[in-house]
This record gives structure tokens, C-alpha cells and sequence, in this order.
């Protein structure tokens, strides 16, 4: 459909021409684990840091640490809130829904929240992001309420490198995660690495090869400025294309092509057995142009980007008693105002008052 025929047909599009489909809720800012590309709030973290620190740039994107603070539990959405918005927002031609956070497995009786989504006409792609640690505890659950797939978070094979990047010495426990989630049925299982230059990149070959053994669809994604001490410089950051030019010398990959041009990932299947990769290259290669994303916070901001600088109050508004209809009116309007790109790298670059932790990956 023509960004013509979207607008009169009712859905969600944006002075760009683009239709939205994709909605990001954080259900949680709380996470059990720091990593040192969200939270690096550890002395790892500190450590790493402090080796590398170079006076601020350009490119990079601030020195004074944000002042993170949980919310209290009263502006944190209900469930039930949560899933009239997710309705009106798929009465808007919302297709994908993705729970994300902090860490979403975090959220008392997360189940019940997917299954009220779950039954939402029109989402027809539940999925759910997470550290995995908790997830061997709530698998079934989740499965039976309707989850459709699932994305893990693994940095490292290595679990004292894990540990330095999560600050959690969890990594059985993920993989465990991994292996539950594959044998339930949620496939394909997806993995992210946020891959950060002398920390993980010479783990890149063997996560891949993971991957390979393990049929698993494998994410490596650039380190994006929005962590909580705003450590993020550009040299830290692994372009995808140097990442790729690694795997082509070790592996025959086939390149995946796709028609969905919001994709985010370009990616790649192993020729000699099972499992793909994705390289996901918001810094050295954007695809705002394509971006078909709109994000809830979890106490009730709609954010248009993961870079915004404002937010608009959708929790006010639920909680003041407006209809559907008015809710609604005030979706579109802020739709109309999504950034056309984010300026990461430009001189005029700020990072958000908020972590990734917060406004959810
Ligand atoms: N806690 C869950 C997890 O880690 O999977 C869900 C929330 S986390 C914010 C969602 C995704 O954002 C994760 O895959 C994480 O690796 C990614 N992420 C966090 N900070 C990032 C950063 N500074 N740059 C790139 N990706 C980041
Ligand atoms: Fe790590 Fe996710 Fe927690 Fe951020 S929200 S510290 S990426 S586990």
C-alpha cells in the first residue's frame, strides 16, 4: 500500500511516508543485569572505561553520566492498561508487538501479560527480548500464554568475559535458556551480541560458529550511545562490513534476501549447515529511512525514535479516562512528528536523558 492510501485507510504514518507496524512496549526500567553497553554500573565496567578513555570528540556523545532513577511502581503501566493500548495501537494497523525493558522476565507474572496480548486481533507477531536468566523459570508459561518467539541477549561464550559484560555470572543459565526455548518450539530462536571493540570482537568467529551448530538466527549489533554513564565512543564501535568481512574469510555465507525493507538486519545463512546471522548497523550504516518502529516506555512515554529527545504522555491520558477515539487522535498526532533519521556522529548529536534499559531495545 502507497503512503497515500495508508493515510486514508486509517493506519499509522508518519510526514516521512512512513507506515508504522512495528510497537516496542518496556514493561520494566529494573534489570538483573549491568552491561557494560546499557548499565555499566560495575567495577568491570569502570575498568574497561577508564583503560580506554579518550577525551570527547565529535563523535562522542557526552561525558556526564545520567542520572538514572526507577520508577515508582505507580507510573509503571498495569497490565491492563498495557493491553488497551497495544489494542487501540493495533486498530492502527500495528502488526509486530515485541515486550521488552529491562529486563521483562523481571515483571511479576509476566505470562499473564502475554496472554492478554496474545489475544489482541491483529498482532500477529508476539515476541519477547530478554537476558535469558530468568527464562528457564517461566519457558512453559510463556509458551502456553502465546508467545510466539523469542530474543536473547549473548554476548560472550566466555563466562568470565560474559560476567564482565553483564556483570551477572549467568552465562549457564542462558544457555540453558537458549537450548529450553528451542526444544518448546519457539523457533527461530534469536540471539543478539552487542559486539564492542576490545571486549567481545575476538569472540566473533566463535559465536558465529555457535550459531552454525546450534541452528540458532545470530544478531551482532553495533554499540549504540545510550548507555547510563554515556562511556559510548565511536572507536569502541565494530562496523558491521568489518564484522562480515571476518565471517565471509571463515565461513560460505549466502546472503538471506528479504522484501521486507524495515528489516533492520541484513543477513546471511550458513552454506554448510543450519542457523543465519544478521548484522544490525545503526551507527556506520542507518536505516531510518526504513524505520517502521514506534516505542512505549514502561511508564507510558511514546518515544518515535530510539533517539528521541521528547517524549509524549500516553500514561496521562489512559489514566484522565480519554476514549479509544481520543487516545487514538493523540497517537497520530505524535506519529506525525517521528524524527526522519538519528544524528549519531554529526556534530549537533545528543544522547537521550534516558538508557536503552529504559526506553527498550
Ligand atoms: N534486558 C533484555 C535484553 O538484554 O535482552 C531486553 C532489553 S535490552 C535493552 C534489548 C536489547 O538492547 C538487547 O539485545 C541489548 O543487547 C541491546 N542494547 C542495550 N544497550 C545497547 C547499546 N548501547 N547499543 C546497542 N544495543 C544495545
Ligand atoms: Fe543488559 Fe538488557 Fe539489562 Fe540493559 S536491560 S543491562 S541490555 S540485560
Amino acid at each position: 500500500m502507497n503512503a497515500v492510501g495508508a493515510a486514508s485507510s486509517g493506519l499509522l504514518i508518519d510526514s516521512h511516508g512512513r507506515v508504522l507496524r512495528d510497537l516496542r512496549v518496556s514493561i520494566t526500567d529494573r534489570c538483573n543485569f549491568r552491561c557494560l553497553y546499557c548499565l555499566p554500573e560495575t567495577e568491570e565496567a569502570a575498568d574497561f572505561y577508564r583503560n580506554r578513555f579518550v577525551p570527547p570528540t565529535k563523535d562522542s556523545a557526552g561525558s556526564t553520566p545520567i542520572q538514572r532513577e526507577w520508577k515508582p511502581e505507580s507510573k509503571i503501566l498495569t497490565y491492563e492498561e498495557i493491553a488497551r493500548v497495544v489494542r487501540i495501537f493495533a486498530e492502527l494497523g500495528i502488526r509486530k508487538l515485541r515486550l521488552t525493558g529491562g529486563e521483562p522476565l523481571l515483571r511479576r507474572e509476566v505470562e499473564k501479560l502475554v496472554g492478554l496480548v496474545s489475544a489482541v486481533p491483529g498482532i500477529d507477531d508476539l515476541a519477547l527480548t530478554t537476558n535469558g536468566f530468568l527464562f528457564g523459570k517461566k519457558a512453559q508459561a510463556l509458551k502456553a500464554a502465546g508467545l510466539k518467539r523469542i530474543s536473547f541477549s549473548m554476548d560472550s561464550l566466555d563466562p568470565e568475559n560474559f560476567k564482565r559484560m553483564t556483570g551477572r555470572a549467568g552465562l549457564d543459565e542462558v544457555l540453558a535458556g537458549i537450548r529450553l526455548a528451542q526444544e518448546i518450539g519457539l523457533n527461530p530462536v534469536k540471539v543478539n551480541a552487542v559486539v564492542i571493540r576490545g571486549l567481545n570482537d575476538h569472540e566473533i568467529e566463535a559465536l558465529a560458529e555457535f550459531a552454525r551448530q546450534h541452528d540458532l538466527s545470530f544478531r551482532f549489533i553495533e554499540f549504540m550511545p545510550l548507555d547510563s554513564k554515556r562511556s559510548w565512543q565511536r572507536d569502541l564501535v565494530v562496523p558491521s562490513r568489518e564484522i562480515l568481512q571476518r565471517l565471509q574469510a571463515r565461513f560460505q555465507l549466502v546472503p538471506v534476501v528479504s522484501d521486507n525493507k524495515s528489516e533492520t538486519a541484513r543477513r546471511w545463512r550458513f552454506a554448510d549447515g543450519r542457523g543465519e546471522i544478521g548484522l544490525i548497523a545503526p551507527v556506520s550504516e542507518p536505516f531510518c529511512g526504513h524505520c517502521n518502529r514506534i516505542r512505549l516506555t514502561a511508564d507510558g512515554q511514546i518515544r518515535t525514535c530510539l533517539f528521541s529527545l521528547h517524549e509524549h504522555d500516553l500514561r496521562i491520558r489512559l489514566r484522565s479516562g480519554e476514549s479509544d477515539e481520543a487516545v487514538k487522535d493523540f497517537i497520530r498526532e505524535v506519529v506525525g512528528h517521528k524524527e526522519d533519521r538519528h544524528h549519531i556522529g554529526e556534530p549537533e548529536f545528543v544522547q537521550p536523558e534516558r538508557t536503552m534499559s529504559c526506553i527498550g531495545g
